[in-house]
Order: C-alpha cells, then structure tokens, then sequence
C-alpha cells in the first residue's frame, strides 16, 4: 500500500460523484490497496459513454 500517497490524497468527507471517480483513477494507478467500487465503475462506463 501507498501509504504517502494517501497522506497526500485524503478521500474528502463529502466528496462528490467527480470527485471519487478522479480519485479511483488516481489511486489505481498510484496505490490499488482496494479495487473500485463496481458502483463507480458503473458510473465511469456511463460518462465514458457520454463523452463519447
Ligand atoms: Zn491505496
């Protein structure tokens, strides 16, 4: 685990649905001590999808 990596990058309390999502990113390719929620992943497809 990346441990100054999440010193560095603390989950914000409230954080919003864009926030978690840049989070996850960040963090799968920084750290990956736990897997996205497949909630978010979900999330991610459809703005992929979106944006496309
Ligand atoms: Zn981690």
């Amino acid at each position: 685990m990346n441990a100054a990596w999440h010193r560095r990058h603390p989950m914000p309390p409230k954080a919003t649905t864009e926030q978690r999502i840049a989070w996850h990113l960040q963090h799968a390719k920084q750290c990956g001590c736990r897997e996205i929620p497949p909630t978010l992943a979900a999330l991610m497809r459809k703005k992929k999808k979106k944006k496309g």
